[in-house]
């Protein structure tokens, strides 16, 4: 099982930004990790954990203390395996060397840095509280605190942004030489303030074009330079795949514990409440938090669910798996080019990459 553990805590709200995560709230750091802690004792406890991620929000806002505190709730709960990878979350303008040097030594052994971008403009742009000095000194200093797995975030399509600017930050990306590379397109959520600006035409509209021609930049340089794109929106060293997130990819069983945390687990899906308020409430009042979602997941789904997450692997699916009304989809889509079959399996080419959203509609059930 892999194991997530939210923290929506965050210095200021960046622009883009449609988590769950609050700026403001830090005061109420310590009660929530004692809410948290409280949940994970009340799951059922034993269960083989191979992976551990701090997601967030920040949960580089967290001292030292409380993160090997949290840890050592979920080492005395769950068998955390030998070798388990456990990740935080963590980002430049939170961290230095000795903070870096002290959580490492709780047993974090990834981290996973949002550079974002190595433009100062861009920066302020998406409204980080970082800029692209503090970036790069954030993983320097991973690197002599003794990290040797550092991922790192970035973000494409952003409003005026030109390929050459996009290859710029690619190029000091490569120069950091990171194990992972996470890369994702900008999603304009409704309500944010950098939809408002482009609602209102204060900032240009995004380029899909310019978008996907970024992200085929981006393939070609990271394979140059020996990344392996394992996974739509990620890179990676050979060896430095992200356990924790293969484990989603996989339709894997994953427990989430905290505000908003999705769990899958013995054929249900569950997610906490997202109000931060209703999860320390109910902490106080002794109960386990209320569930925003809770549901069966049946068998169709499930093979739908397990195909269009297999299929963002570079590896694919097993063409065996390919089963009744898959097999006229899969004839279509190869038909157009945005499917092959490898060794046995199938999966998405360069441009079903580009196109999967498209793609993975045709998997989900009527
Ligand atoms: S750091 Fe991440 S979670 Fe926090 S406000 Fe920015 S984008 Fe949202």
């Amino acid at each position: 099982m892999a194991l997530y553990l939210h923290f929506p805590f965050c210095r200021r709200k960046c622009r883009y930004c449609s988590f769950v995560s609050c700026a403001g709230r830090e005061a109420d750091i310590p009660v929530y990790i004692n809410a948290l802690k409280a949940e994970i004792s009340r799951c059922p406890g034993g269960e083989s954990v191979g992976s551990v991620y701090f997601g967030g929000g920040t949960p580089s806002v967290l001292t030292p203390g409380q993160i090997g505190d949290v840890l050592a709730t979920v080492r005395s709960h769950y068998s955390l395996s030998s070798g388990a990878e456990i990740s935080v979350e963590a980002n430049p303008g939170t961290v230095d060397f000795p903070y870096l040097t002290e959580i490492r030594r709780t047993g974090i052994n990834r981290l996973s840095i949002g550079l974002q971008s190595l433009n100062d403009d861009e920066l302020k742009l998406l409204g980080r509280i970082h800029n692209s000095y503090q970036a790069e000194e954030a993983f320097q200093q991973a690197r002599q605190a003794g990290f040797d797995n550092v991922n790192l975030d970035f973000i494409y399509g952003l409003p005026g942004q030109s390929l050459a600017d996009w290859r710029r930050t690619l190029h000091g990306a490569l120069e950091l030489s990171p194990e992972h590379v996470s890369l994702y397109a900008l999603t304009l959520e409704p309500g944010t303030p950098m939809w408002q600006d482009v609602e209102s035409g204060r900032l240009p509209a995004i380029d899909p074009d310019l978008a996907a021609d970024q992200y085929e930049l981006a393939e070609d340089m990271l394979a140059v330079h020996g990344y392996q794109h394992y996974e739509i929106s990620n890179w990676a060293r050979p060896g430095y795949e992200c356990r924790h997130n293969l484990v989603y990819w996989r339709n894997g069983p994953y427990r989430g514990v905290g505000v908003a945390a999705h769990s899958c687990l013995d054929g249900r899906r569950f997610a906490n409440t997202d109000s931060l308020d209703e999860y320390l409430a109910a902490f106080s009042r002794g109960e386990l938090p209320a569930k925003a979602l809770d549901e069966e997941i049946g068998s169709e789904l499930r093979s739908a669910e397990s195909a269009i997450l297999g299929l963002r692997l570079e590896s694919g699916i097993s063409a065996d798996n390919i089963k009744g009304s898959y097999r006229q989809t899969v004839a279509e889509m190869t038909d157009l080019g945005l499917m092959e079959s490898s060794g046995g399996n199938i999966r998405l080419t360069r441009r079903g990459r580009l196109l999967s959203n498209e793609v993975f509609c045709r998997f989900l059930p009527d």
